[in-house]
Order: structure tokens, then C-alpha cells, then sequence
């Protein structure tokens, strides 16, 4: 059912939401961008509804509020183990299609990738809702369109777009019904999404195997610096390493904690006895590109990469990102071609 709200009902909104959940949005920090005097957006919680960025796609994703950069999993001493304390208290995120989309992803990656589930991502997850941000237009970078993440997403209490100075709901969970009934009028809404992006990637449906040696991925040899930056910003991106933290120099009372990994870093694939698989950032970037459209789609039958964009915002190199599935597209076609 559809709702439109003044800027004062919307303010009354997040404050009555704000009695039950944690609310986590993203957020215009001045002066706090990569470079002197730029702005970022980012993730944060917020209280008032004036805080909450709705037009701008932020520059990091949602993702570390259900795969924080660092995770105390538990503590030990000689005798016991026990496991940190989690936040019960529910949290309702706003997003956007493309991250709704993610969301599905990470699921995918942390609870239904073999037998178990991760206990846990799952104890943080279940305590999440999402509001869902519409986009108007799409945004500089985003490539959701080709991706198919840019619409026809469930799974979010209500959804939100500005018009002419009001609010726009299509609220979804029927709790919610009376407080958007007492703060605004009803009105048919759709949750907008775009339908073309200036950026297009064409995707190959499968990839030989002599797309290893093509000789397409050795610029990155001296254009990737191996920083990570694609991997932390990407709201599909899930690695993450392990590491024991002792507290006392005997080394037997400490916590483990699980911290966010990225596969473009050297050292990432170091293994015992001193040996590593993806040495050169070629290599690296071969191994990201394949796995985001093509090797995820083999497993679970679907792309990965959901095309918001982020990484091309934050690469300090400006290596494209959908350029480089263009390529691997082209380079499978001449193959054939060839073959
Ligand atoms: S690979 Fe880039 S475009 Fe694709 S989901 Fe990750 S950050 Fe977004
Ligand atoms: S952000 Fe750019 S330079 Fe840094 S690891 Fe990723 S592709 Fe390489």
C-alpha cells in the first residue's frame, strides 16, 4: 500500500522507527572524501531524518554492518572459550536495488554455501529489516541495468523516494500500515528504478579455459597497485582472514577475530611452506573478474557482481571495472571466432 508523507511526516517517521530499531543509512560527511575538500558518503547510524542521504549512491556499502571490517568471534583462556556478545537490538537499513541485491549474495555466500550456516553472520543478519531507497536516475558509475539489480527486489519493509519536496512509501510490512495511515496520505507508489545506465556490460555465457593465458589481463601488471580498494567498497565482496589476538605475553588468554580480506592484496593466497597461487596483479584481477561474472554464476546460477559501480569510484588507478568484462566479452568472442 502506497503512502506520501510532508518532510515533517518523514521526520516523525524516523523518530517513531527510531524507538525500535537501530537505524543504519547512508550518510554525507563533508570534508571527509578520499582527497582534501571532498565529501564522502558512507554508513552510519542516524537518528533524524534530515542525516539520511537519499539521492546520493554512497561510496561504501551497507555490508559492514553484517561483515564488519573487524569481528570479535570469541575469547579464550587456557580452560574456556566464550563467545562475544552481539547487539540484539534490530536494525533497519536503508539501501538501494542494487544492494538489496547484494544482500541476496551475501546470504547466498554466509548461509546457503554447503551444509552449515555461519552461525555468525546469521546471529547478525537476523536482526536486520531494510528500507528500501528508490533511484530516479541512474547513477555515474552503476552498471545495474545489464546486471539485472536494478529492479524486482522483495524483501524490504517499505521503500522510499522524494518528489517535489515529499515522501514516497510503498510500505510492504503491515505493522507499519497505522503509523504511515496516522503520518500521511494514502497514493498509489511505485518504487522507482532506472532502466538504462550510460555504462553497458555484455557478459560471455561461458569462458574457455585459454582465457587464463589471454594476454588481456597483463596491463593490470603495472596499472593495479594491489591496494584492495575495489574489494572493501563492494557490497559482494566477503573474504575475510583470521587472526588470535593474545592479551598476555604467555599467549594463552586472548580473542579471535575475523577481519576483512581482499584477494587483490599481495600475500592474500600465501600458503604453508611458502608458496602463493596468485602472484602478479594480473593474476589477481583475472581471479576477481572471473569470479564476479562468471565462476559465482556456475556454483549458484546467477552473476555476482550486481553492477553498483563502487569499485570503479574507488579505484586510486581508475581501472574500470566493466571495461574489463567488456574485454573478457570481446576476447571470448574472437576466440571462437578463431577456434
Ligand atoms: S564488482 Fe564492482 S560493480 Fe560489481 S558489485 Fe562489486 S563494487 Fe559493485
Ligand atoms: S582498487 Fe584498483 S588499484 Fe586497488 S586493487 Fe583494486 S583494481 Fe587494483
Amino acid at each position: 500500500m502506497g503512502f506520501v508523507l510532508s518532510e515533517k511526516g518523514f521526520e516523525k517517521l524516523i523518530r517513531h522507527l527510531s524507538d525500535t530499531y537501530r537505524l543504519y543509512a547512508p550518510v554525507l560527511k563533508p570534508g571527509e572524501g578520499r582527497f582534501t575538500d571532498t565529501d564522502v558518503v558512507r554508513y552510519d547510524f542516524v537518528k533524524d531524518s534530515a542525516e539520511i542521504e537519499l539521492s546520493k549512491k554512497s561510496d561504501y556499502s551497507f555490508k559492514e554492518i553484517l561483515t564488519p571490517l573487524s569481528e570479535t568471534l570469541f575469547y579464550f583462556t587456557e580452560q574456556e572459550m566464550k563467545e562475544a556478545d552481539a547487539d540484539e537490538q534490530p536494525v533497519l537499513v536503508f539501501l538501494r536495488n542494487c544492494d538489496l541485491h547484494a544482500l541476496r549474495r551475501l546470504d547466498q555466500i554466509y548461509l546457503q554455501n554447503g551444509t552449515s550456516q555461519d552461525w555468525f553472520y546469521n546471529r547478525i543478519r537476523r536482526n536486520l529489516s531494510f528500507a528500501l531507497i528508490g533511484c530516479a536516475e541512474s547513477c555515474e558509475d552503476g552498471f545495474c541495468v545489464s546486471m539485472g539489480a536494478n529492479k524486482n527486489v522483495e524483501g524490504y519493509l517499505f521503500s522510499i523516494d522524494q518528489e517535489d519536496g515529499k515522501f514516497l512509501f510503498d510500505v510492504k510490512d503491515f505493522s507499519l500500515l497505522p503509523v504511515f495511515a496516522d503520518l500521511g496520505n494514502e497514493a498509489e507508489v511505485t518504487p522507482r528504478f532506472v532502466t538504462e545506465n550510460k555504462v553497458q556490460v555484455s557478459i560471455p555465457e561461458t569462458v574457455p579455459n585459454s582465457i587464463y593465458q589471454n594476454p588481456i589481463w597483463d596491463e593490470y601488471n603495472t596499472r593495479c597497485i594491489g591496494c584492495g580498494r575495489c574489494n572493501f567498497v563492494c557490497p559482494t565482496c566477503t573474504c575475510y582472514t583470521m587472526q588470535d589476538v593474545f592479551y598476555t605475553e604467555n599467549g594463552k588468554v586472548g580473542e579471535r577475530r575475523r577481519v576483512a580480506a581482499s584477494c587483490m592484496v599481495d600475500g592474500y593466497t600465501n600458503v604453508a611452506g611458502g608458496g602463493q597461487y596468485r602472484k602478479s596483479s594480473a593474476e589477481r584481477m583475472r581471479f576477481k573478474v572471473l569470479h564476479k561474472v562468471y565462476d559465482f554464476r556456475r556454483r549458484f546460477g546467477y552473476d555476482m557482481c550486481v553492477g553498483c559501480g563502487r569499485c570503479d569510484m574507488a579505484c586510486p588507478e581508475y581501472i574500470s571495472f566493466p571495461v574489463c568484462i567488456n574485454k573478457l566479452n570481446r576476447a571470448v568472442k574472437e576466440g571462437q571466432i578463431h577456434e
